[in-house]
């Protein structure tokens, strides 16, 4: 075991790996800054991993693949000269000058963290939800949507975000099934007032998706209802699951200002926490857009923003 604390601070640290990880270590790498990118043990590469095509990352006409984009992105930011840990960091003391990064075995320093640890999507728990992601389940209508052309699909979820993906397939989709547990929706009366005006959006209250079906893609969902418990066949060809999203913000209490959900709060448009050399991007800031180029985007921001601070200190 090394404890690294005892050399000198790196000047920049990034914790996460997605798209705003990756982006703030080229920026970073290209500024001279030798960034230390701690990627995570098991899901380097960020919520793309997950993914098949990607169509809306600019730059690539005909798509590329999510696994694809982030390969490039990491060999990008290698290219450049940041050095990459495929750990976890495990805790942090980001109050001083000298910020203090731990992992299970070795303790890391350096005088700014870039955190850019991404949310994750709630999942309803079911087993066929990962067997079908990218197959027919999606977490992101924005992404997803331009598949289900002419298709059958549902929405599961009753606030704001479920409301709104649903009313959006609706542009796609010959059908899109709303499926709540409920007989009402927590979303905004605006919200539900266009839903209801959509001639393609069926609501399916008081339901439940107890299992997902299909072959090579998804075919089907069953429904259980929560007054009856009865159960029922679905038949659709998209799920899109918005019951809300957790930031990974759990090493974060107590040491930067987060929002009542979690989410790091920053002093917008910089990207700047309320902790001086401590600076956010991604997903864990961003409740609204939740795209990879908007996660790139504040990365490179959050680089910038770490080497001015830099420059500053010298
Ligand atoms: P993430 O991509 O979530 O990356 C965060 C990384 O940090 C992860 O690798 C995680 O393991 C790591 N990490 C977390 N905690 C720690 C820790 N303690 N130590 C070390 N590492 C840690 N967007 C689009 O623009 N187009 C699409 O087509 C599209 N499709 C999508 C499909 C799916 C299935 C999903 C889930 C998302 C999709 N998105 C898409 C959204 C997009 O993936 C996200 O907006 C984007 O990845 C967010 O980037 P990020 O860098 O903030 O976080």
């Amino acid at each position: 075991m090394s404890d690294q604390s005892s050399t000198e601070p790196r000047n920049v640290i990034v914790i996460g790996s997605g798209p705003s990880g990756y982006t703030a270590a080229v920026y970073a790498a290209r500024a001279a800054l030798e960034p230390l990118v701690f990627e995570g043990s098991v899901t380097a590469g960020g919520a793309l991993m997950n993914t098949t095509e990607v169509e809306n990352f600019p730059g690539f006409r005909d798509g590329i693949m999510g696994p694809a984009l982030m390969d490039e992105m990491r060999a990008q930011a290698e290219r450049f000269g940041a050095e990459l840990i495929p750990d976890d960091v495990v805790s942090v003391d980001l109050s001083g000058d000298v910020k203090v990064v731990r992992t299970e075995t070795e303790t890391y320093t350096a005088r700014s963290v870039v955190l850019a640890m991404g949310s994750g999507y709630r999942r309803l728990g079911l087993e066929g939800e990962d067997l079908y992601s990218g197959k027919g389940v999606s977490w992101c209508a924005t992404c997803d949507g331009f598949f289900f052309r002419d298709q059958e699909i549902a929405v599961v979820g009753g606030g704001d975000s479920a409301v709104e993906e649903a009313t959006f397939l609706t542009r796609f989709a010959k059908k899109v099934y709303l499926i709540h547990r409920r007989d009402e929706l927590r979303a905004s009366a605006i919200m539900v007032e266009r839903a209801r005006a959509d001639e393609k959006l069926e609501f399916v209250w008081n339901s439940e998706v107890t299992e997902i079906q299909g072959g090579d893609k998804l075919e089907g969902v069953t429904l259980r209802d929560t007054v009856t418990g009865d159960t029922r066949q679905l038949p659709v060809t998209g799920l899109f699951i918005a019951i809300g999203h957790d930031p990974r913000s759990e090493l974060l209490t107590g040491q930067v200002d987060l929002d009542d959900e979690g989410y790091v709060q920053v002093r917008h448009p910089s990207t700047a926490t309320n902790v001086p050399g401590v600076f956010a991007a991604g997903d864990l800031v961003d409740h609204h857009y939740r795209q990879a180029i908007t996660a790139a985007g504040t990365g490179c921001a959050a680089a910038l923003d770490a080497e001015r601070y830099i420059a500053d200190l010298d």
